[in-house]
Protein backbone atom coordinates (compact mmCIF):
# COMPACT_ATOMS: atom_id res chain seq x y z
CA UNK A 1 0.00 0.00 0.00
CA UNK A 2 1.45 3.51 -1.19
CA UNK A 3 -0.19 6.69 0.13
CA UNK A 4 0.73 9.95 -1.48
CA UNK A 5 0.43 12.90 0.58
CA UNK A 6 0.49 16.03 -1.50
CA UNK A 7 -0.17 18.58 1.50
CA UNK A 8 -0.56 22.02 0.26
CA UNK A 9 0.53 21.97 -2.99
CA UNK A 10 -0.86 21.23 -7.03
CA UNK A 11 -3.66 23.48 -8.04
CA UNK A 12 -6.03 21.84 -10.38
CA UNK A 13 -4.45 21.79 -13.29
CA UNK A 14 -1.58 20.06 -12.11
CA UNK A 15 -3.50 17.91 -9.91
CA UNK A 16 -5.07 16.54 -12.97
CA UNK A 17 -2.18 15.98 -15.01
CA UNK A 18 -0.54 14.43 -12.54
CA UNK A 19 -3.44 12.39 -11.93
CA UNK A 20 -3.79 11.52 -15.39
CA UNK A 21 -0.30 10.24 -15.64
CA UNK A 22 -0.62 8.27 -12.55
CA UNK A 23 -3.78 6.41 -14.10
CA UNK A 24 -1.62 6.32 -17.30
CA UNK A 25 1.39 3.85 -15.31
CA UNK A 26 -0.67 2.49 -12.77
CA UNK A 27 -0.67 -0.95 -14.32
CA UNK A 28 -1.49 -3.21 -11.26
CA UNK A 29 -0.06 -1.72 -8.67
CA UNK A 30 -1.64 -0.18 -5.65
CA UNK A 31 -1.75 3.07 -5.31
CA UNK A 32 -3.67 6.08 -3.57
CA UNK A 33 -3.20 9.90 -3.01
CA UNK A 34 -4.42 12.50 -1.13
CA UNK A 35 -4.65 15.95 -2.99
CA UNK A 36 -5.87 19.52 -1.44
CA UNK A 37 -9.35 18.84 -0.21
CA UNK A 38 -11.43 21.37 -2.24
CA UNK A 39 -9.91 19.05 -5.40
CA UNK A 40 -10.83 16.20 -3.90
CA UNK A 41 -14.08 15.94 -6.06
CA UNK A 42 -12.83 16.64 -8.81
CA UNK A 43 -10.02 13.67 -8.27
CA UNK A 44 -12.85 10.93 -7.46
CA UNK A 45 -14.58 11.90 -10.64
CA UNK A 46 -11.14 12.05 -12.93
CA UNK A 47 -10.04 8.15 -11.32
CA UNK A 48 -13.58 6.59 -11.15
CA UNK A 49 -13.17 3.53 -13.12
CA UNK A 50 -9.45 3.12 -12.73
CA UNK A 51 -7.48 1.39 -9.61
CA UNK A 52 -6.22 4.52 -8.73
CA UNK A 53 -7.75 5.50 -4.84
CA UNK A 54 -8.02 9.18 -3.33
CA UNK A 55 -7.43 9.94 -0.11
CA UNK A 56 -8.64 13.45 1.86
CA UNK A 57 -5.61 14.79 4.41
CA UNK A 58 -7.95 15.31 7.43
CA UNK A 59 -11.65 14.64 8.23
CA UNK A 60 -13.37 15.68 11.21
CA UNK A 61 -14.83 13.28 14.14
CA UNK A 62 -18.83 14.95 13.84
CA UNK A 63 -21.28 14.18 11.27
CA UNK A 64 -22.55 17.51 11.08
CA UNK A 65 -23.47 20.51 13.84
CA UNK A 66 -21.54 24.16 14.48
CA UNK A 67 -18.19 23.69 13.33
CA UNK A 68 -17.28 26.07 10.90
CA UNK A 69 -14.36 25.08 8.36
CA UNK A 70 -14.91 21.25 9.27
CA UNK A 71 -15.76 18.35 6.96
CA UNK A 72 -16.93 14.81 7.82
CA UNK A 73 -16.69 11.22 6.91
CA UNK A 74 -19.97 11.68 5.20
CA UNK A 75 -19.00 14.77 2.96
CA UNK A 76 -15.98 12.71 1.39
CA UNK A 77 -18.08 9.31 0.97
CA UNK A 78 -20.37 11.45 -1.00
CA UNK A 79 -16.93 12.27 -3.39
CA UNK A 80 -15.70 9.02 -3.83
CA UNK A 81 -13.12 8.81 -1.25
CA UNK A 82 -11.97 5.68 0.09
CA UNK A 83 -9.54 6.33 2.84
CA UNK A 84 -8.57 9.63 5.24
CA UNK A 85 -5.06 10.64 6.95
CA UNK A 86 -5.38 10.78 10.51
CA UNK A 87 -3.03 13.17 12.72
CA UNK A 88 -0.07 13.97 10.65
CA UNK A 89 2.45 15.78 12.68
CA UNK A 90 1.97 18.81 10.56
CA UNK A 91 -1.45 18.67 11.77
CA UNK A 92 -0.11 17.63 15.43
CA UNK A 93 2.40 21.00 15.20
CA UNK A 94 0.28 23.46 13.57
CA UNK A 95 -3.66 22.92 13.96
CA UNK A 96 -3.35 21.74 17.63
CA UNK A 97 -4.27 17.77 16.95
CA UNK A 98 -4.03 15.60 19.90
CA UNK A 99 -4.34 11.97 20.20
CA UNK A 100 -7.79 12.09 21.59
CA UNK A 101 -9.19 13.56 18.48
CA UNK A 102 -7.06 11.42 16.17
CA UNK A 103 -8.82 8.43 18.32
CA UNK A 104 -12.19 10.27 17.77
CA UNK A 105 -11.76 10.90 13.83
CA UNK A 106 -10.29 7.01 13.42
CA UNK A 107 -13.37 5.86 15.07
CA UNK A 108 -16.16 8.11 12.97
CA UNK A 109 -14.03 6.72 9.49
CA UNK A 110 -14.69 3.29 10.60
CA UNK A 111 -18.06 4.09 11.69
CA UNK A 112 -18.66 5.72 8.39
CA UNK A 113 -16.79 3.39 6.01
CA UNK A 114 -13.66 5.18 5.10
CA UNK A 115 -10.37 3.70 6.46
CA UNK A 116 -8.34 6.00 8.36
CA UNK A 117 -4.45 6.05 8.18
CA UNK A 118 -3.09 6.99 11.46
CA UNK A 119 -0.33 8.83 11.79
CA UNK A 120 2.01 8.23 14.36
CA UNK A 121 5.91 9.81 15.34
CA UNK A 122 8.41 10.98 17.82
CA UNK A 123 10.26 14.02 17.44
CA UNK A 124 14.47 14.30 17.17
CA UNK A 125 14.99 15.00 20.61
CA UNK A 126 12.30 12.45 22.35
CA UNK A 127 14.65 10.06 20.00
CA UNK A 128 17.49 11.25 21.16
CA UNK A 129 16.68 11.23 24.96
CA UNK A 130 15.00 7.65 24.16
CA UNK A 131 11.66 8.00 24.60
CA UNK A 132 10.29 7.25 21.23
CA UNK A 133 8.55 4.28 22.23
CA UNK A 134 6.61 5.71 25.16
CA UNK A 135 5.72 8.76 22.56
CA UNK A 136 4.66 6.29 20.06
CA UNK A 137 2.51 4.46 22.82
CA UNK A 138 0.97 7.04 24.12
CA UNK A 139 0.21 8.06 20.63
CA UNK A 140 -2.00 5.14 20.01
CA UNK A 141 -3.60 4.42 23.35
CA UNK A 142 -6.36 6.59 22.87
CA UNK A 143 -6.77 5.28 19.24
CA UNK A 144 -6.15 1.79 20.19
CA UNK A 145 -8.90 2.11 23.12
CA UNK A 146 -12.21 2.73 20.86
CA UNK A 147 -10.78 1.43 17.39
CA UNK A 148 -10.42 -2.45 16.93
CA UNK A 149 -6.49 -2.32 15.36
CA UNK A 150 -7.31 -4.98 12.47
CA UNK A 151 -9.38 -2.32 10.94
CA UNK A 152 -6.42 0.54 11.36
CA UNK A 153 -3.74 1.27 8.69
CA UNK A 154 -1.22 3.36 10.83
CA UNK A 155 1.90 5.10 9.46
CA UNK A 156 4.83 5.56 11.64
CA UNK A 157 6.46 8.78 10.80
CA UNK A 158 9.50 10.07 12.49
CA UNK A 159 8.82 13.50 12.59
CA UNK A 160 12.55 14.28 11.66
CA UNK A 161 12.11 12.16 8.85
CA UNK A 162 9.65 14.04 7.13
CA UNK A 163 10.78 16.15 4.55
CA UNK A 164 14.39 16.20 5.57
CA UNK A 165 15.60 13.70 3.29
CA UNK A 166 17.41 12.14 6.69
CA UNK A 167 15.59 8.48 6.46
CA UNK A 168 14.97 6.11 9.70
CA UNK A 169 17.72 3.10 9.45
CA UNK A 170 16.11 -0.14 8.54
CA UNK A 171 17.27 -1.33 12.21
CA UNK A 172 15.30 1.74 13.37
CA UNK A 173 12.35 1.18 11.56
CA UNK A 174 12.61 -2.83 12.35
CA UNK A 175 12.50 -2.32 16.14
CA UNK A 176 9.82 0.30 16.09
CA UNK A 177 6.99 -1.90 12.91
CA UNK A 178 7.89 -4.74 15.67
CA UNK A 179 7.11 -2.79 18.43
CA UNK A 180 3.54 -1.51 16.64
CA UNK A 181 2.95 -5.32 15.37
CA UNK A 182 3.07 -6.60 19.03
CA UNK A 183 0.73 -3.75 20.23
CA UNK A 184 -2.00 -3.97 17.42
CA UNK A 185 -2.85 -6.84 15.37
CA UNK A 186 -1.69 -9.23 12.91
CA UNK A 187 -3.79 -7.51 10.56
CA UNK A 188 -3.00 -3.91 11.16
CA UNK A 189 -1.77 -2.46 7.88
CA UNK A 190 1.49 -0.46 8.80
CA UNK A 191 3.07 2.03 7.11
CA UNK A 192 6.47 3.65 6.98
CA UNK A 193 6.72 7.55 6.46
CA UNK A 194 10.23 9.82 6.16
CA UNK A 195 11.72 10.68 3.08
CA UNK A 196 10.97 8.00 1.16
CA UNK A 197 11.96 7.95 -2.58
CA UNK A 198 13.06 5.79 -5.54
CA UNK A 199 16.19 4.88 -4.04
CA UNK A 200 15.38 3.84 -1.08
CA UNK A 201 11.69 2.22 -1.46
CA UNK A 202 12.57 -0.97 -1.76
CA UNK A 203 15.48 -1.46 1.23
CA UNK A 204 12.66 0.32 3.23
CA UNK A 205 9.52 -1.69 2.47
CA UNK A 206 12.17 -4.85 2.73
CA UNK A 207 11.78 -4.30 6.10
CA UNK A 208 9.75 -6.38 8.43
CA UNK A 209 6.38 -5.71 9.01
CA UNK A 210 6.21 -2.63 6.72
CA UNK A 211 3.11 -3.10 4.45
CA UNK A 212 3.37 -0.16 2.89
CA UNK A 213 4.76 3.79 2.72
CA UNK A 214 3.26 7.05 3.37
CA UNK A 215 4.89 9.14 0.83
CA UNK A 216 5.13 12.99 1.00
CA UNK A 217 7.46 14.93 -1.29
CA UNK A 218 8.52 12.12 -3.95
CA UNK A 219 4.76 11.41 -4.58
CA UNK A 220 4.35 15.10 -5.82
CA UNK A 221 5.31 14.07 -9.59
CA UNK A 222 3.91 11.01 -11.09
CA UNK A 223 7.02 10.05 -12.26
CA UNK A 224 8.90 9.31 -8.70
CA UNK A 225 5.07 8.18 -7.22
CA UNK A 226 5.10 5.24 -9.80
CA UNK A 227 9.07 4.72 -9.11
CA UNK A 228 8.44 3.94 -5.79
CA UNK A 229 5.32 1.84 -6.07
CA UNK A 230 7.22 -0.51 -8.47
CA UNK A 231 10.14 -0.73 -6.63
CA UNK A 232 7.92 -1.86 -3.90
CA UNK A 233 5.68 -4.61 -6.15
CA UNK A 234 9.26 -5.81 -7.00
C1 LIG B 1 4.78 12.89 4.99
O1 LIG B 1 4.55 14.08 4.99
O2 LIG B 1 3.93 12.08 5.39
C2 LIG B 1 6.07 12.43 4.48
C3 LIG B 1 6.42 11.21 4.72
O3 LIG B 1 6.81 13.38 3.81
P1 LIG B 1 8.22 13.10 3.06
O4 LIG B 1 8.06 11.84 2.26
O5 LIG B 1 8.42 14.32 2.20
O6 LIG B 1 9.24 12.96 4.12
Amino acid sequence: MIIGNWKLNHLKAQTLEVLDQLIAGLGDLELAVAPVVTLLGLACERVRGTKLKIAAQNVFYASHGAYTGEWSVGHLKELGVSMAIIGHSERRQYFCETSESVAQKSKACLDGGLTPIVCIGESLSERESGKARQVIEKQLEPVLKINPPEKLVIAYEPVWAIGTGKNATPEEIQEMHAFLRAHTSTKTRLLYGGSVNANNAAQVLGVPNVDGALVGGASLEARSLLAIARAVSK
